[in-house]
């Protein structure tokens, strides 16, 4: 628990919530400046800011729930399909340092765009920079 941590609020019930799923180790709930109907966070309960800051067992316990919860919430708001997405860290726009994916609606015509919108000018990277960047990221 993080003093200053909204969504730790949330957890210890200092702050409401529109709770819609809650086990020993997630909650989700409604976002409150939804980008569409139905959208949906999912939060570990024990505060991490960051992705890498998971236990696996506490990264598994999200992402199940973001599975079962991601039909559930597009079939509550009548939608099409969803983008499932974290922001991890500031410069990615992450503004609440507590991990959540974010389950966000989508239907048909809704004038949005894909997460590969996200990122900004797209490198023109050789094959032998992509080798290095491969070699970089495998253990
Ligand atoms: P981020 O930019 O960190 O990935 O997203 C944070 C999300 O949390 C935003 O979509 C924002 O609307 C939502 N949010 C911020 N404060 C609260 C709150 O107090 N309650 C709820 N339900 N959502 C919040
Ligand atoms: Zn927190």
């Amino acid at each position: 628990m993080s003093d200053d941590c909204v969504f730790c609020s949330i957890v210890a019930g200092d702050i409401p919530a529109r709770t819609v799923h809650e086990t020993d180790d997630v909650i989700a709930f409604l976002d409150a400046n939804p980008l569409a109907p139905g959208h949906t966070l999912v939060i570990p309960k024990s505060h991490a800011p960051r992705v890498g800051d998971l236990e696996a067992d506490l990264a598994s316990a999200v992402f199940e729930t973001v599975t079962t919860l991601t039909p559930r919430v597009q079939d509550a708001v009548d939608a099409d399909a969803a983008n499932v997405g974290l922001n991890d860290g500031e410069a990615a726009g992450q503004e609440v340092p507590h991990v959540h994916a974010h389950v966000i609606p989508r239907f048909a015509g809704d004038g949005g765009a894909p997460i590969h919108a996200v990122a900004g000018e797209r490198p023109d990277l050789s094959d032998d920079e992509l080798d290095e960047i491969a070699a970089a990221i495998a253990p």
